[in-house]
């Protein structure tokens, strides 16, 4: 499963202003199967490469490959719906919506792609369950901790069962047992042939990657 190149991005260049680069000529491989650490100092544009793999950015020059596809030039529409079906996000803020319940931001963009309802919802549970965020179900975004916030956003990526996940800082409001529960579910992804990419300063979660990639 490594030896699948899952997500590869080929001489990205990105700058939000076209006349300072922020990433320029960047090549990398992810494969099927691992959890890889993207570090770097603050302001480096780590993020912003996680937006660029996820599509929401698209580079000035380069492509960002999926299963050997060009996928940043598609039309918005082609990348919301890879957006949706292949990747779990997980943001630094969670980008929970705060009208909303918790529940309903955990079943949200499983429901758009067209995935039923019940089933949907009882998996939902089991992930609160697997990350204490059970109680939380019936509760708006605003009344969560910022620890409780991040473990939501990751249930949500994960009901997507996701090929590729991006994750930023995904231990960075957490104890050190709520960290490990997040870390072991970031390898049971890649087990089940997921590129993994974390963008993080946690020494403890870099040493629990299979790579590093620093920027
Ligand atoms: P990191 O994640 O490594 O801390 P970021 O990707 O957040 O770095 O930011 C990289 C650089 O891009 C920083 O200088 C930041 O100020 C700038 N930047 C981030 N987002 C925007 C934006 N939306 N518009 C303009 N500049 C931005």
């Amino acid at each position: 499963m490594v030896d699948t190149i899952r997500l590869a991005a080929r001489d990205i260049t990105f700058g939000y202003v076209p006349t300072t680069p922020i990433l320029a000529d960047w090549s990398a491989n992810f494969h099927a199967g691992e959890v890889v650490a993207i570090t770097g100092p603050s302001g480096r544009g780590k993020s912003t490469l996680l937006y660029v793999l996820g599509l929401m950015l698209k580079p000035t020059a380069g492509q960002v490959q999926i299963d050997g596809t060009d996928a940043a030039h598609r039309r918005d529409a082609d990348r919301a719906g890879l957006r949706a079906h292949q990747y779990g996000f997980v943001f630094q803020d969670a980008a929970l919506d705060a009208t909303r319940t918790v529940l309903d931001n955990i079943i949200e963009t499983t429901l758009y792609r067209g995935t039923p309802r019940k089933p949907t919802i009882r998996r939902a549970h089991e992930l609160m369950d697997q990350f204490g965020v059970a109680l939380r179900a019936g509760a708006k975004p605003g009344q969560v901790s910022g620890g409780q916030a991040q473990r939501i956003a990751l249930c949500r990526a994960l009901l997507n069962d996701p090929q590729i996940l991006l994750a930023d800082e995904p231990t960075g409001n957490l104890d050190p047992a709520s960290s490990d529960l997040v870390v072991d579910s970031l390898h049971a992804q890649a087990h089940r042939g997921a590129a993994v990419i974390v963008v993080t300063h946690d020494p403890a979660l870099v040493a629990r990657c299979d790579r590093r990639l620093e920027l």
